[in-house]
């Protein structure tokens, strides 16, 4: 089977690099599958997750925003924060989900500080979903 390969890259390193069959991922303007030869793209994403289909199998990352660069044969991922479904810490992805909840009740809230709760809340649900393999 054809495959392409993905590169998934952070500021603090490489998180993912594999020859996989198939790539999906949340895009600003909607859901993105992406198989070998697909025409070239660049496109930011939403924080989502990102589904690499490899030997029959899915595997999960759930990244913060970022961009998606696509070649025929190589698909880069660039974000600021993206982790392996294994390597999320659920009791930390809970306790940033209850603090952004938190935050987000107060009162006089200045809508900057209200969106930068928002988003945390966002990345926090997105790591629990990832985690279970929900998405
Ligand atoms: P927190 O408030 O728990 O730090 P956050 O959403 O503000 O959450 P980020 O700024 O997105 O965190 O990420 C900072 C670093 O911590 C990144 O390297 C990211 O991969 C890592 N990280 C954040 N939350 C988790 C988690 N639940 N499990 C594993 N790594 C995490």
């Amino acid at each position: 089977m054809k495959t392409i390969k993905v590169s998934v890259v952070t500021p603090d390193g490489p998180v993912y690099d594999s020859d996989v069959e198939m790539v999906s991922t949340k895009a600003q303007s909607g859901e993105l599958g992406i198989l070998p030869g697909h025409i070239p793209l660049v496109a930011p994403l939403q924080i989502g997750a990102v589904r690499l289909k490899k030997d029959g199998k899915t595997e999960f990352i759930a990244v913060s925003g970022g961009f998606l660069e696509v070649r025929p044969d190589q698909v880069t991922v660039l974000a600021q924060s993206a982790e392996k479904a294994s390597d999320i810490d659920v009791e930390r992805a809970i306790r940033a989900k209850e603090r952004a909840e938190q935050r987000m009740k107060e009162q006089r809230l200045e809508h900057t500080d209200f969106r930068r709760a928002e988003l945390a809340l966002q990345r926090a649900i997105n790591r629990l979903a990832v985690s279970e393999r929900r998405m």
